[in-house]
């Protein structure tokens, strides 16, 4: 675990900004933001949708969004809800950040505050496809 640094404050700031502006009860209630170490940002909230299981995460759309631009080393990514907070990605995001970045960092509510880990930390026994 580490703490966060002025990068990190502005990265938080990017996705409170974005669901701030495209917050949509039922459709987007989420925002991400995610640093390359390249220093691009991409941020994006999540779209839901009637069928639930379509649903995707704005942290998986940032990712898409990194991908689409061809830089997904990502350093740091982070989750805000519709009030700003900072929550913690879900495990299958947990799992996709991890296949795009082994080495990236999430910005999470810990128990003294806002902490840093990496995915790793926060996602013990990786899922792993069985080799035929
Ligand atoms: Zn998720």
């Amino acid at each position: 675990m580490t703490s966060l640094d002025k990068a990190d404050l502005q990265l938080i700031e990017v996705a409170k900004t974005l669901i701030a502006l495209r917050s949509k009860p039922e459709f987007h209630e989420v925002g991400a933001a995610l640093r390359t170490r390249s220093g691009k940002i991409f941020s994006a909230v999540n779209v839901k949708a009637n069928v639930g299981r379509v649903s995707v995460c704005a942290e998986a759309v940032a990712i898409g969004m990194a991908a689409s631009a061809g830089d997904t080393d990502i350093e740091r990514i982070v989750a805000v809800d519709q009030k700003g907070r900072v929550i913690s990605p879900c495990g299958m995001c947990r799992e996709m950040i991890s296949d795009y970045a082994p080495e990236a960092d999430i910005i999470v509510p810990g128990d003294n505050g806002l902490e840093v880990f990496k995915v790793a930390d926060l996602l013990p026994h990786k899922f792993q496809k069985m080799k035929t």
